[in-house]
């Protein structure tokens, strides 16, 4: 299996050489060259643990990675979640489910992705022998579980700027209340904007990147998007038979990486009923599924913090796979995009299948409570836009994207009761371990370099 660019304009690559790389040559995405047809395997999979059905699945991509290597580092991958099915579904009446996505090491959904992509740098490291340093920002989750992901990994240092006071306090301590010495929380004086702006010029300086080895944390690496396909199987497979295919994911969705795996899994021949996209206020993918308009708007702080994007860097796949896979006109509408801030698409087939929801900040605190009252249920904030106009859906699943005790304020305002777990009470005791950098250029480098 190789992996292609949705600008069209990078050689194929395998899927080692894609997730090493991240953003295609072209700055397009890589994505599968031709979509595997595992209807017929999908079935025989039900039964298999987590890591045994993550492994049957990326048999079909990593084809460079040999059978036992890869067997033992989906194990790895996944042997730090709480839950011994890793995403359980719970049912809350005989049409309505949860999948849980929250029992990784950060308490959400990005584990999955993350923690398996550290695995797979660790093995770059070790077969090239040259260490790396990961360089990103965050405004919150991706961070934390980007830092999870690559906690104690040989060969690789991982600097993650965050701007200080302006992340939760329990966000901070899941970044800085750790031992390992290959990791480098750096809090800066400013805002989210400005950590991004000087990772850019960073980013920017290649012959620094070469000298370092440096590689980017972010949410449209190739295995982070295969990684996350898996959980929907494995979803499908705990569904009743009779309801898979009268089934409907409902996704809290930001940037477009979640509900994208489940969409592609379809593809490949899991059969369901369609994809819901529930955002919050920040709502450019409601206005494109519903009115067909793709437009940047202005970001606004909701009580979901992690789907608080303005644009949705995954979309680029969806669009080259609706496109049937017209690589040239994606590079068109995407440069065009870059350009306006806005593209329309009239008569794209693709509304039926993939609908879409926004929930506000008050429907949100609604929505907590009446799921607490109705189903002794306590969902997050991002959960809880999935929880609208349910009724429409002959089955839904809705993915639990993070633990309620993440976001313990809102949620115990709604409830009533405050939301905990014992690994978010051992950060409270613990040391935050921090470095404080100028947001510029030059002081971001002096610190990476101090480090080799
Ligand atoms: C990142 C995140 C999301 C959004 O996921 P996308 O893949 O960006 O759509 C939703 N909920 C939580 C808790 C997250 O951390």
């Amino acid at each position: 299996m190789k992996f292609v660019s949705t600008r069209g304009q990078t050689k194929p690559h395998l899927f080692s050489e894609a997730v090493k790389i991240g953003l295609a040559p072209d700055k397009g995405l890589f994505v599968p060259e031709s979509m595997p047809d595992l209807s017929q395997e999908i079935p025989t999979w039900e039964g298999l643990s987590y890591p045994e059905l993550c492994y049957e699945f990326f048999k079909h991509f990593a084809t460079d990675i040999p059978a036992d290597e890869l067997k033992s580092l989906v194990e790895k991958a996944y042997s730090r979640f709480d839950h011994k099915e890793h995403a359980p579904l719970v049912k809350l009446s005989d049409k309505l489910y949860v999948q849980e996505l929250f029992h990784g090491p950060t308490l959400a959904f990005k584990d999955f992705a993350l923690q398996l992509l550290g695995c797979l740098y660790e093995r770059q490291v070790a077969m090239s022998g040259e260490s790396i340093n990961v360089l990103g920002a965050t405004s919150g989750d991706t961070g934390a579980a980007a830092i999870s992901g690559l906690l104690g990994k040989k060969g690789v240092n991982i600097f993650i700027l965050y701007p200080d006071g302006r992340v939760s306090p329990l966000q901070e301590r899941q970044m800085t209340c750790l031992e390992e010495e290959n990791v480098f929380p750096l809090c800066i004086k400013g805002s989210f904007d400005d950590a991004q702006a000087a990772l850019k010029d960073v980013f920017g300086d290649k012959e620094f990147s070469q000298e370092v080895h440096l590689s980017a944390v972010n949410s449209i690496n190739l295995a982070r998007i295969l990684a996350q396909c898996v959980y929907y199987i494995y979803a499908y497979l705990k569904l009743p038979a009779d309801r898979r295919e009268r089934a409907t994911f409902v996704v809290p969705t930001g940037n477009f990486g979640n509900v994208l795996a489940g969409w592609m899994a379809s593809r490949m021949g899991m059969i369901v009923d369609g994809f819901r996209v529930a955002t919050n206020q920040n709502d450019i993918l409601h206005r494109f599924f519903d009115a067909g308009d793709y437009s940047l708007g202005e970001v606004l702080p909701s009580h979901a913090p992690s789907m608080d994007i303005q644009v949705a860097s995954n979309f680029e796949r969806f669009l080259y796979f609706s496109l049937g896979g017209n690589a040239e006109m994606t590079r068109e509408i995407m440069e065009s995009f870059k350009k306006d801030g806005s593209f329309q698409v009239g008569g794209m087939a693709i509304t039926e299948f993939m609908t879409s929801t926004r929930m506000d900040d008050e429907e949100i605190a609604k929505t907590i409570s009446e799921v607490y009252r109705e189903y002794g249920y306590t969902a997050d904030p991002h959960t809880a836009c999935g929880f609208k106009d349910l009724d429409k859906l002959e089955t839904a699943v809705v993915l639990s994207t993070a633990h309620p005790a993440k976001f313990p304020d809102v949620v115990a305002n709604c409830t009533g009761v405050e939301p905990t777990h014992p690994s978010l009470e051992a950060l409270k005791s613990k040391e935050i371990r921090k470095f404080s950098v100028d947001p510029d250029e030059a002081s971001i480098k002096a610190f990476i370099r101090s480090k080799q």
